[in-house]
């Protein structure tokens, strides 16, 4: 939330008649004032050097200021000049912002009341109309996707496999290593995620099933399914699908951990793809994270993160049992 710097004040300017017998000097030509003069700030001047030496002059158009003006930067507008040219305008609507107006992530400025009028994207957080995303969608599970979200959208499955081996490397390189060759990706709505998972947090954008086949008492096989809400932004279904890889490392290791310390180290993956992404977008999404109130996907996250700054991979890989 920002002010915008307007100050109104006001000029003081007295027109006197020159009194008998004590003619004022100028203050700025240092000479004798005969007939009419100024005075401003207990000065006086001749009309002329007042004028052309001492009237303040907008900063904007260069000409005399009479009267009211804004300050800004202690330079000075007459108040049209000052709401007109030189206040930000609103990206969306393109007027003036005056008084409280917000910014967001991204540096745009704009008026509070159209974020009751436009729907927020559900992975920038951008408000979605023509001027800032150019436009978005409805995706029909209570979630709206920008224009600018959707040129990288994942709804397809040519992105998995390409996706898939990259974040196995990126996970490889810290020690995730030996996770299951093929791992089925499903891409499933916002509602089915809900169905699926036993325990739905907002926080939540895939969910990974674990079966296992015993015989006699013997575990004889295990496997993973994935599923990953679709419709996110590459970005941000790589650190989701490294979420889901963590599950399948813990699952594989039979580490049955408390709900904030599994998804805490789970959201290390995510981590990992947001850290190695150089965009704007990533950042925003490892902000998201590292400001989110959920007990687990938050709290949790951001206590294993610690954990891991300070003892290293290694360390936290070999006591995750230990951790409380
Ligand atoms: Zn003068
Ligand atoms: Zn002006
Ligand atoms: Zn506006
Ligand atoms: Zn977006
Ligand atoms: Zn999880």
């Amino acid at each position: 939330m920002h002010r915008s710097n307007l100050t109104i004040l006001l000029i003081s300017l007295w027109f006197a008649g020159s009194i008998l017998g004590m003619e004022p000097k100028c203050s700025y030509c240092n000479k004798s004032i005969e007939g009419n003069y100024l005075t401003a700030d207990g000065k006086s001047y001749h009309e002329n050097c007042y004028r052309d030496h001492i009237q303040p002059r907008c900063e904007h158009c260069g000409k005399l200021i009479d009267g009211k003006y804004a300050i800004l930067d202690d330079k000075m507008y007459h108040p049209q000049c000052y709401t007109n040219h030189i206040l930000p305008k609103c990206v969306i609507c393109d007027q003036p912002l005056q008084g409280k107006y917000y910014t967001d992530y991204w540096g745009n400025s704009f008026h509070g009341s159209h974020s009751s009028e436009l729907p927020e994207c559900s992975t920038c957080g951008r408000l979605i109309c023509e001027e800032l995303t150019r436009g978005g969608f409805e995706l029909g599970d209570g979630r709206f996707l920008c224009g600018i979200c959707n040129e990288t959208e994942v709804s397809g499955d040519f992105l998995l496999e390409s996706s898939s081996s990259y974040v196995r490397r990126l996970l490889e390189s810290n020690g995730i290593t030996n996770l299951p060759v093929d791992i089925p990706i499903t891409l499933v709505d916002q509602e089915r995620l809900k169905q699926l998972a036993s325990s739905y947090s907002d926080a939540m954008h895939g969910f990974t099933d674990h079966n296992m086949q015993t015989r006699n008492g013997r575990v004889v096989s295990k496997d993973s399914h994935i599923y990953i809400v679709s419709h996110l932004p590459l970005t941000m279904f790589r650190a989701i699908l490294a979420h889901e890889l963590m599950h399948v490392y813990l699952f594989e290791r039979d580490l049955d951990l408390r709900s904030d310390i599994r998804e805490g180290f789970c959201n290390l993956g995510s981590e990992m793809v947001y850290k190695d992404t150089p965009s704007e977008y990533a950042k925003f999404r490892l902000l998201n994270m590292e400001k989110s109130q959920d007990p687990d996907y938050g709290y949790g996250y951001r206590k294993i993160s610690q954990l891991l700054d300070r003892r290293g991979w290694r360390y936290l890989l070999e006591t995750l049992n230990e951790i409380d």
